[in-house]
């Protein structure tokens, strides 16, 4: 039985895609952040099929999954979710997001929870426009990528969105920029906010190229995922290196 008050709001949901090839520090503790700042009930790591704005992975599905589920023991409040997976075909966001809206129902705040490079690319995504009215948008910082916002403004301020975003994001942002990161929890959908969040120079491909070359990967993912792909000799040949 639930012990929440039957009018107690319904609590966001966060949604981290990727390929999760492998999944390392940089997600996890991004996901952590996000949990934290916005009372997320729950964050689901959903790892892309055959993602439509890259070649697909080099790793097969069911090891990306595997890595994931690795990484995630332990923690109460994330979640491995194969619906990608089971789906098939290109993982559009916007079809994985309609699941999801029909699983949390009308009223849940759902949260897509994005890295400043893959909210560049968003005017390229299927449908993108009708992400809005499925999920908000959590845009973090990542170190490799200019921030989606100009210069760094005092810490109380929300930051302004940057001037070399694409003019399609700057006429979004115009209208659905967050004023602040709480009012994400308000509402089911609509918003983009902008995460200050730990910025971790960490990315798949870097720890792809580390393995491939024999060297130390440690500290960067965590040692259950670095056995995973030990036992499973992933990460040796030619062919996974971009
Ligand atoms: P690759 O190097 O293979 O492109 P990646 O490290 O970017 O992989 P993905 O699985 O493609 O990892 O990323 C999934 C999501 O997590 C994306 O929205 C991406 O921007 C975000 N992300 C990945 N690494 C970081 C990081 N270090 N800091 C913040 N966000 C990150």
């Amino acid at each position: 039985m639930s012990s929440a008050p039957a009018n107690a709001p319904l609590r966001p949901i966060g949604v981290l895609g990727g390929t999760f090839d492998p999944i390392h520090y940089g997600h996890l503790r991004l996901a952590e952040e996000a949990r934290e700042a916005l009372a997320l009930e729950r964050v689901l790591f959903i790892p892309a099929g055959d993602p439509p704005h890259r070649p697909a992975p080099g790793t097969p599905a069911a090891h990306r999954l595997g890595m994931v589920r690795c990484a995630l023991r332990g923690h109460a409040a994330f979640r491995a979710d194969d619906l990608e997976l089971r789906r098939g075909g290109k993982s559009y966001t916007v079809t994985t997001l309609e699941t999801l809206r029909r699983r949390y129902g009308p009223h849940r705040p759902l949260v897509l929870i994005l890295g400043a490079d893959a909210f560049f690319g968003l005017p390229s995504w299927h449908q993108w426009q009708r992400l809005f009215e499925l999920a908000h948008l959590l845009v973090a910082m990542r170190p490799d990528f200019p921030p989606p916002w100009g210069s760094e403004p005092p810490e109380d301020d929300p930051p302004e969105p940057g001037a070399g975003l694409p003019p399609a994001l700057q006429e979004v942002l115009a209208v659905r920029r967050a004023p602040k990161l709480a009012h994400l929890a308000e509402t089911p959908a609509g918003l983009v906010g902008f995460f200050r969040n730990t910025p971790l120079a960490i990315s798949a491909t870097s720890i792809r190229r580390l393995l491939h070359e024999g060297r130390s990967a440690r500290y960067l993912l965590p040692e259950a995922v670095l056995r995973y792909i030990a036992t499973h000799s992933l990460y040796q040949g030619d062919s996974l290196i971009p």
